[in-house]
């Protein structure tokens, strides 16, 4: 008899809910959960292609030390002596752990636990930094928390839709599936798409901002100043529920209509019909991801669309909403349980010595991590220059992803002891691992994950552990007791360690904060149904707005309008004139290592490419599908020519994905200078000045 099992794609922010069916032969198939709130039944390319992935061709199916076969007692007796040695030596802050957002809530939140509660360091960051860090900072900065108010029904609702730094067709396949059916059913809807790239995603746009790279400070400061005396502002809401109203107009409208015009890029008669659509429409949703997080502005970005948004109350109803698009299947996650370095478990603040005592107390552990770690880049220009001794990379591949990738490279080439769990042996991280853990892949694995409406949902194994590989948890609390921290790590299962999760997320009234999980009864874990957090009380439905009420996080209840200045944003010069701007493509995933196995994916993109304008193109004698050699003062790649009218003049688009596996010379990551928002530390991996020219083989 086929078996079915309930569990969620491992892939985008999305969270779509997938029936995996093991079949009486043992062939896998895949289709969408229609009784999952995110899709429907609905899956994208990458998601329908998941029984493509899964076989064990390059698995690390055992532990390595050195590169040998190694039994787990060894690996793991090897990694908690060399992390006490080195704590023992240098201190605590001189080890740190690199996660990622594909990791599961369960396996993070040991991870944090590990690192802030019992080695007594902050040094636990994650890919998801590189995700939506500028989100984070910035609704901590205006609500007090970071809170994402809305819900994916709220887009279907809206009148309007303005896409911001965000290519929804190719990166949330499926919500944009569902926003381009409500589009079609209603279709007074109107969808504003702003990107300096024509993207897919515009083609269902009502209007497309051609706006310069990180003119987005500015585009919204200048809406703020358009809204400044009229009736769309709702002054009762902004009197009864929020601070720092005037302060911030009065810096907007200090801003003349051509400052803006000449900082966006835009025309004044771009602007307007922008500006009046916003003003008319009620019910409006601000969607915002990549191009707005990924950006040395971006936490200003942020709060520069989330002031437009309470200045005119449009924030808590249906319909109504500044609504942050997480990339990853787990960014959520992570922060829900601390897993960046600035923050604690169960949204609670580092900095706050309450908050710090009372997730000591809850987990009776030796130490309490006191200050904010080393987020991503700082982390690894430690590693670089040596106050990183011994690191713990944990199912991420930074070598391919990070900013001024080849200085990474050469960081943890360079560290005195690297362990890297993964499921691929030969990533281009896992190849300078002295320990090689074997983890549980998508299908063999067990946890939770949250998606971008704070919708928990469950993956479930279905697949045989190949090999000899265990759950990322299971490794990091067989290294807690091998430490000496005993009882803290005695976990069997992943859901005992949601509900000590659920449990720190209630303890001691923290259900007056935004993140409450302490009524999901644990027991259900097995069949626990897809849930909308907080969800404080046993047996409610789970909370699908915040801030209906108009109260906020911080301490008198309100939100703050926060002064953005317009950023300096122009990144290029005589040596390099042209903008990189950097994203995924609809069919790959970050660095490949699981789709592409998958030929059906491969085919629709067969190589890396650079994207330029024909009249770029044209001055730089480059013709469609030249070699191109792109560089900035970091690196340099090699990429395909492709040469469209979509790409905006002066910059050029390559895709993030591939890696040294499957194109040599193609990391673009090599290129991309490691500069970060002063907030969030979010790499800024959209706006790199480079130069371009025809590659000739010598
Ligand atoms: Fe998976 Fe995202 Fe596609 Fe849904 S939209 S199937 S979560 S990749």
């Amino acid at each position: 008899m086929p078996v079915e099992t309930k569990t969620t794609c491992p892939y985008c922010g999305v969270g779509c809910g997938v029936i995996a069916t093991v079949n009486d032969d043992g062939i896998v198939s895949i289709r969408g959960d229609q009784d999952h709130p995110a899709n429907f039944g609905r899956l994208c390319s990458k998601g329908s292609a998941l029984a493509e992935t899964i076989d064990l061709e390059g698995r690390i199916l055992h532990p390595e030390i050195n590169g040998k076969r190694a039994t787990w007692d060894e690996a793991l007796d090897l990694v908690a002596s060399r992390f006490s040695d080195t704590i023992a030596e240098h201190g605590p802050d001189s080890v740190a752990f690199y996660v990622s957002g594909q990791l599961l809530t369960e396996d993070y939140y040991l991870a944090n636990k590990l690192m802030k509660g019992f080695i007594g360091s902050a040094n636990i960051d994650t890919n998801s930094r590189l995700c939506m860090s500028s989100s984070v900072a910035g609704h901590r900065r205006a609500f007090g928390a970071d809170t994402v108010p809305g819900t994916y029904e709220d887009m279907e609702l809206a009148d309007l839709v303005i896409l911001t730094g965000s290519n929804l067709a190719w990166c949330h396949p499926v919500l944009y599936q569902r926003l381009a059916a409500a589009k079609a059913a209603r279709p007074e809807m109107k969808v504003v798409v702003i990107d300096p790239r024509r993207t897919m995603s515009a083609d269902i746009a009502d209007m497309h901002l051609a706006i310069r790279p990180d003119g987005d400070v500015a585009l919204f400061t200048g809406l703020l100043a358009h809204l400044s005396g009229s009736p769309a502002v709702d002054h009762a809401f902004v009197e009864d529920h929020t601070v720092g109203f005037d302060a911030a107009m009065q810096a907007a409208t200090e801003h003349s209509l051509p400052d803006i015009a000449e900082a966006t890029g835009l025309t004044i008669a771009e602007l307007i019909p922008f500006y009046e659509l916003f003003e008319r429409t009620e019910k409006t949703v601000t969607c915002y991801s990549q191009g707005v997080n990924q950006s040395q502005s971006g936490t200003d970005k942020v709060n520069a669309i989330i002031n437009c948004h309470l200045a005119t109350g449009r924030i808590g109803r249906p319909g109504m909403g500044p609504f942050s698009l997480t990339g990853q299947p787990n960014a959520m996650g992570g922060r829900e349980v601390g897993g960046l370095a600035n923050m604690l478990a169960a949204h609670m603040a580092i900095e706050s010595a309450g908050d710090r005592d009372r997730v000591q107390r809850f987990w009776a552990s030796p130490a309490i991590a006191e200050k904010p770690g080393l987020k991503a880049v700082d982390m690894f220009r430690a590693v670089a220059d040596g106050r990183i001794k011994a690191l713990w990379i944990m199912a991420t591949n930074p070598v391919v992803s990070m900013p001024d990738a080849g200085a990474v490279e050469a960081a943890i080439k360079a560290c005195p002891f690297v362990v890297v769990s993964d499921v691929m042996a030969k990533t281009d991280t896992a190849r300078h691992a002295h320990v090689l853990l074997p983890s549980l892949g998508w299908g063999e694995k067990d946890g939770t994950v949250t998606n971008s409406e704070r919708r928990i949902s469950r993956q479930r194994g279905f697949l045989d552990t190949p090999g000899e590989a265990k759950a990322d948890w299971w490794q990091m609390a067989e290294v807690g007791r091998r430490m000496g921290f005993g009882a803290a790590f005695a976990f069997r299962h992943a859901s005992e360690i949601f509900a000590e999760h659920a449990a720190l997320s209630g303890f001691e009234n923290l259900g007056s904060r935004d993140f409450d999980i302490s009524g999901v009864d644990p027991k259900v874990y097995d069949g626990m149904a897809p849930l909308q957090w907080p969800r404080p009380q046993a047996g409610d439905a789970g909370t699908t707005r915040f801030f209906e009420d108009g109260r906020f996080y911080h301490a008198d209840g309100k939100a703050r309008f926060i002064v953005t200045a317009l950023p300096e944003v122009d990144r290029t010069s005589a040596d390099y004139p042209l903008t990189l701007n950097t994203g995924r493509i609809r069919d790959q995933w970050h660095t490949m290592t699981r789709t592409g196995k998958s030929a059906r994916l491969t085919a629709h993109i067969a190589e890396p490419f650079a994207e330029l304008h024909p009249r770029d193109a044209q001055a730089l004698g480059i013709e469609s599908a030249d070699l191109v050699e792109l560089e900035s003062p970091h690196g340099k790649v090699l990429l395909r020519a492709l040469i469209s009218e979509r790409q905006a003049r002066g910059s050029v688009f390559a895709p993030m994905h591939w890696n040294d596996q499957f194109a040599s010379l193609a990391r673009i990551d090599m290129v991309v200078a490691p500069v970060t928002d002063p907030y969030s530390g979010q790499p800024a991996s959209k706006n790199t000045g480079v130069r371009a020219r025809r590659f000739e083989a010598k």
